[in-house]
């Protein structure tokens, strides 16, 4: 029997893209159809099939490392239960003020991992220090305090910095004096390597990281964040975690399937160069303008804004949509879709209210 098939009523013309953030974008057509290619007749379930394997054999390829490969939902849990992994409940996890694992998951690591604590390490850029590490992991070594386990950092940053290769490897050798993990948030991974133009081992395993959060959601991939291992061991019993936890996916052809084609092809770092050089558009264009002042250097795909309040309601008046919560500059990240014009058409907006031209 054929199920009675509806018309799909015309979809409305797509709104202007807006640069708010780069979860905005939708998936990349090389996604989209490695999607459409893994959709046909049935397969092994929760992970038994043969894109999983592809996809993690990708990875695995990628970091020339026999790492253990897991795939989730989205980013939070990929963090959440990364971290609760390698801790216990009285352990601590060491991590900028603006780490997103404290800032923007709603307690879920500190949930996951039954209670332990974040140590959140004040910062003015986003970026962790070796001394930072090292100050709160030797603040305390009496039993009332929760006992530092793990520290994580964010490649590339929250403020769009990016981690170099001798940085990492300084913070991987504090964590190595005082016996912590390294955890990597890489929501924006491929942005860094495209950046760095070095090898995804260079800046994980080879520089001490032990367990990495690859995001593709930002990259294109879809709705789907890697947890790689690079130590076998850490990842004991990661499948229950993620199965209680309800990440468990059953059809994870569907999570995976998109990897293997990015990974194979290079799509990953090709869309992250694309948005890398969109920010760098826009920097490039409003920087030198009267009353602009970029927050941060633009190292990746997000553009930090300080400016006038009268100039960033008037590009809300334009249209433009963008959040401040970062120091109260107006944010623009870049997607692996973003359109070289529209970049320019915010641009040409910033600069028309800079030189305080009226709005036509
Ligand atoms: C987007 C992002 C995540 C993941 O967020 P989800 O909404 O849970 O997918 C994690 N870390 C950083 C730094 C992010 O920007």
């Amino acid at each position: 029997m054929s199920a009675p098939t509806a018309p799909i009523p015309p979809s409305a013309p797509p709104p202007a893209q807006q640069f708010a953030s780069d979860n905005y974008a939708g998936i990349c057509p090389e996604a989209w159809a490695a999607l459409a290619a893994a959709n046909t007749g049935h397969a092994s379930a929760y992970g038994h099939d043969r894109w999983t394997t592809e996809a993690a054999d990708a990875f695995r390829q990628l970091f020339a490392t026999p790492c253990e490969v897991f795939f989730v939902f989205n980013g939070t849990a990929a963090n959440s239960l990364a971290l609760a992994a390698l801790c216990q409940s009285y352990h601590s996890v060491i991590c900028s003020s603006f780490a997103h694992v404290d800032t923007d998951e709603c307690g879920a690591p500190e949930f996951f991992s039954n209670g332990s604590k974040l140590l959140t390490a004040p910062s003015t850029n986003g970026k962790l220090t070796p001394e930072a590490v090292r100050q709160l992991a030797a603040s305390r070594s009496d039993i009332h305090f929760p006992k530092p386990r793990v520290v994580t950092i964010t490649q590339p940053t929250e403020t769009g910095l990016v981690y170099s290769v001798e940085e990492i490897r300084a913070i991987a050798a504090v964590c190595k004096e005082f016996g912590l993990k390294l955890h990597m948030d890489g929501a924006r991974f491929a942005n860094a390597c495209a950046r760095l133009g070095c090898a995804p081992a260079d800046i994980t395993w080879k520089a001490g990281v032990d367990v990495l959060c690859f995001g593709g959601t930002k990259n294109g991939v879809g709705l789907s964040e890697a947890v790689l291992f690079f130590d076998p061991a850490l990842a004991e019993d990661f499948g229950y975690r993620c199965k209680q936890a309800g990440q468990l996916a059953s059809k994870m052809r569907y999570l995976a399937a998109p990897w293997a084609q990015l990974l194979a092809s290079g799509g990953w770092l090709a869309n992250a160069g694309h948005a890398n050089a969109c920010a760098s558009r826009l920097a490039h264009r409003i920087e030198p303008l009267p009353g602009i002042e970029l927050m941060f250097p633009v190292q990746a795909n997000g553009v930090f804004v300080r400016a006038p309040a009268a100039l960033l309601q008037g590009l809300r008046d334009r249209g433009w949509q963008f959040y401040t919560f970062i120091g109260g500059g107006a944010r623009f990240m870049f997607a692996w879709d973003a359109d070289p014009a529209r970049v320019d058409a915010l641009a040409a907006d910033v600069e028309d209210l800079a030189r305080g031209r009226p709005t036509v």
